[in-house]
């Protein structure tokens, strides 16, 4: 096989239409919002960390720079905007223009930022058909009856959908053999519809990949409507199972130098007995995460008795719970931590406990809680013989990876 590491592919994203029948004042399409954010973004993020992709040049309108400034997707894949022209085919050519100024890239993918659902399995059918062919493009069989019109609405004709198949996109090429032929095109005053029409005019061969019913274009207000209703489903099924688990732990107090209590050391007359550093916070947080995931506690992982966790330090067992959240497709949403002590003083440690417990899990700190109450003089807590801590974790996972 030819070694391929040195092709380039760019995404060319078409962006430049005023594109209003969308019902949207004097907002451009591409820039309403989809599950909160413009539908531009959600094309970008597709192929801008995609692998098949090396560098995103995107064409806007000439009267959407502030527009476009306002979303600024910050990547350094993305190259500075171009500024379109008044017909979607010649926003390309200004595109193509400026790649082969910019980059020379071997192949081009040219996308309609107005389907804002194209998967990173479509981009890469495409891009890999690439391979084998000068151009390719998604299509999908037409399944519903075609029917002509006339002016008046009366059906004409009904006309044979064997064979026919609709296009979407993107749609790849040889990047100088689509310059070329837009070139040509425009020369020559000739406009078409897509991008694959201009190839096969040029006598370039384009093949065909299966498209996908998701990629839709929106175009009318009931499209929009759609995509959001898509957009909201896509987003529960990604992180919609939500799980709350519930963990307790409890160290003994000994005669020592340090308390180490969620992650952080506090100095003091005594320190906390047991496996590992004895970090009840850690702990009670570790078997959290571990129960909202249904995967055992923190003794099945790391039993007292292996010698290899003897006096490790616990941030271990809860990075390995947490890395479990993001092994099945979830994020922790919040964890809940509370210390009951006699002494020390947890309000000074709070925040660093916090800190901790964030960097640990890798999500934010406004997603960590720490509490802190002393046991009112009562029991083995109040005399000041052990320390002991409990914890929630709500994380939120796929719906799809269910069992
Ligand atoms: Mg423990």
């Amino acid at each position: 096989m030819a070694d391929q590491s040195n092709i380039t592919t760019a995404a060319l994203i078409v962006a430049a239409g005023r594109g209003t029948r969308a019902g949207s004042g004097e907002i451009p399409k591409q820039y309403q919002l989809i599950g909160g954010r413009p539908m531009l973004a959600h094309s970008v993020d597709a192929f801008v960390d995609h692998p098949s992709v090396d560098a995103v040049q995107i064409v806007i309108g000439s009267e959407d720079e502030a527009l476009y400034r306002s979303i600024a997707p910050q990547s350094k894949r993305i190259l500075p905007p171009i500024t379109g022209a008044d017909t979607r085919q010649g926003s390309v050519l200004a595109g193509l223009a400026a790649l082969a100024a910019a980059r020379q890239p071997d192949r081009i993918l040219i996308h309609d930022a107005a389907r804002p659902f194209v998967s990173t399995d479509l981009i890469r059918r495409v891009a890999d058909a690439l391979e084998r062919a000068d151009a390719a493009i998604p299509t999908l069989p037409i399944t519903s009856t075609l029917k002509s019109q006339d002016s008046d609405d009366n059906v004409t004709a009904t006309i044979p959908r064997d064979g026919l198949h609709a296009a979407e996109t993107p749609q790849g090429f040889r990047f100088s053999m689509i310059l070329a032929a837009h070139q040509q095109a425009m020369a020559k005053g000739l406009e078409f519809t897509d991008d694959a029409a201009i190839a096969e005019w040029a006598g370039i061969p384009v093949i065909a990949v299966p498209g996908e019913p998701a990629n839709i274009k929106v175009t009318t207000p009931s499209d929009l409507v759609a995509a959001e209703s898509r957009m909201t489903a896509n987003a529960l099924l990604a992180t919609g199972d939500v799980r709350v688990g519930c963990g307790y732990d409890v160290h003994a107090l000994v005669p020592g130098k340090e308390i180490v209590l969620g992650g952080v050391a506090i100095p003091h007359t005594h320190a906390l007995s047991g496996h590992s550093d004895a970090d009840a916070g850690l702990h009670a947080l570790t078997d959290a995460v571990l129960g909202a995931l249904a995967d055992g506690d923190i003794g099945v992982h790391f039993p007292p008795s292996d010698p290899r966790w003897k006096g490790v330090s616990s941030d271990r067992f809860l990075a390995d719970a947490a890395s479990r959240v993001t092994a099945r497709g979830g994020i922790i949403s919040h964890l809940d931590l509370t210390l009951i002590a006699e002494v020390p003083k947890i309000g000074p440690h709070r925040d660093a406990m916090r800190k901790c417990i964030a960097e640990i899990c890798g999500i934010g700190i406004e997603r960590v809680g720490v509490q802190a109450t002393t046991n009112e003089g009562l029991g083995y807590i109040g005399r000041g013989e052990g320390i002991a801590a409990h914890a929630t974790a709500t994380i939120r996972l796929p719906f799809r990876s269910l069992p």
